[in-house]
């Protein structure tokens, strides 16, 4: 089978406390994708800043990173082919609320903040998230 491009996805904790993290992954691998790492973590403020380096300075950005370590979170490399934008189609928009039908958001976030998972949304940022995370001996 041909080698897909890659994504990063992170299961948050408002999903993971919920139980999320199982039906979430079913949905991952029914819609195709192939999880080439995993990781179950919990970020240090530092990390989840470092992670979110693109919103600093933005109005909700101290909140999103203190929540994304109030608990445990799954990280993962998903591959498939035009996997950045179909993850995207598959999670649904950043606002569950106006997240389309069956979407990840829509199924399983809260709010805005809450919103389940995390997509790349450049191939360029996949590496660099992908990076962050896991080292070669890391991905299969
Ligand atoms: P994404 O690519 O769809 O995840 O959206 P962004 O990259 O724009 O934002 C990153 C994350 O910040 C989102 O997934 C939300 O958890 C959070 N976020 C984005 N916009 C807002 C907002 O207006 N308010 C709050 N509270 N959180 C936000």
């Amino acid at each position: 089978m041909a080698k897909g491009t890659l994504t990063l996805t992170m299961i948050k904790p408002y999903a993971v406390e919920h139980g999320y993290v199982g039906p979430i992954l079913a949905r991952i691998n029914e819609a195709g994708f192939r999880i080439t790492a995993m990781k179950y973590l919990q970020l240090s403020p530092r990390q989840a800043e470092a992670f979110y380096e693109v919103h600093r300075g933005k109005p909700f950005f101290e909140r999103l990173t203190k929540f994304m370590c109030d608990g445990p979170i799954v990280a993962a490399i998903l591959e498939k082919e035009n996997a950045v934008d179909d993850y995207r189609s598959l999670i649904g928009a950043t606002d569950p609320t106006k997240a389309e039908e069956g979407t990840l958001r829509k199924l399983f976030g809260a709010s805005i903040e809450h919103n389940a998972v995390h997509g790349s949304d450049s191939d360029e940022n996949a590496l660099r998230e992908s990076d962050f995370f896991f080292s070669q001996l890391e991905r299969f």
